[in-house]
């Protein structure tokens, strides 16, 4: 089975991980909850009345978590390498090998800089609208692709994006991950 690392579990990781797990890749996501979502209120974020950011990080780690994936808040990665096809992922506190990595550390650009992946003028990860980077499996997204245009239902978005990305390279074809009214619990 297809390991799929996700470096950072705020808007972005998040949901790249709920796609992930959800469509059975095992999924492990590293956060260091410093995710300005702590900061923040939501009241742009579809779906949504109104809910406090730190609120929504509990509501939306549940919701990953349902799906089994591996949610592991306080550890910190350190260092993500290429390993032949694989990667070589080292946190504090152990290393982990991956078939894909997807970048979700806020403004952060370090990790993926290390790994080699290209970035703009602007000093941000370069990827394309299914958010690869010049480096194979490898994803970028939320804030590190934005020059400012930080909001929290994008990052999302960027995730989701990444995720299909990844589920389609698995099936070999577009990937859908569409439900519907008749098959819900
Ligand atoms: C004061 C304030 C108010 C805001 N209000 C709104 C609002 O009303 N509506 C809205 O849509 N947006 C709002 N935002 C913006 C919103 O919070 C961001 O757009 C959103 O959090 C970005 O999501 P992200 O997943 O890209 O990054 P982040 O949420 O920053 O998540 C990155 C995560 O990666 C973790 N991380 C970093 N490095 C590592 C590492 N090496 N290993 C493991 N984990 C790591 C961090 O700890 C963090 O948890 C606000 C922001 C601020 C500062």
């Amino acid at each position: 089975m297809s390991t799929v690392v996700i470096i950072g579990g705020g808007p972005a990781g998040l949901s790249a991980g709920l796609f992930t797990a959800k469509n059975d890749l095992e999924t492990v996501v590293f956060d260091t909850d410093e995710t300005w979502m702590h900061k923040a209120h939501l009241y742009n974020y579809l779906g949504i009345d109104s809910v406090g950011g730190s609120q929504f990080m509990e509501d939306a780690r549940e919701q990953v978590e349902e799906f089994d994936a591996d949610l592991r808040v306080g550890e910190e990665t350190t260092e993500v390498e290429r390993d032949g096809d694989e990667f070589s992922v080292t946190t504090e506190d152990g290393q982990y090998d991956a078939q894909y990595v997807v970048f979700a550390t806020g403004t952060d650009t370090e990790l993926p800089e290390q790994l080699g992946c290209e970035t703009t003028d602007e000093g941000l990860v370069d990827v394309d609208l299914s958010m690869r980077t010049s480096v194979e499996n490898a994803y970028a997204t939320g804030a590190m692709i934005r020059n400012q245009e930080w909001q929290a239902v994008i990052s999302a978005g960027d995730g989701g994006a990444a995720a299909l990305d990844i589920l389609s390279k698995e099936q070999g074809e577009h990937f859908h991950d569409f439900d519907v009214p008749d098959e819900a619990e």
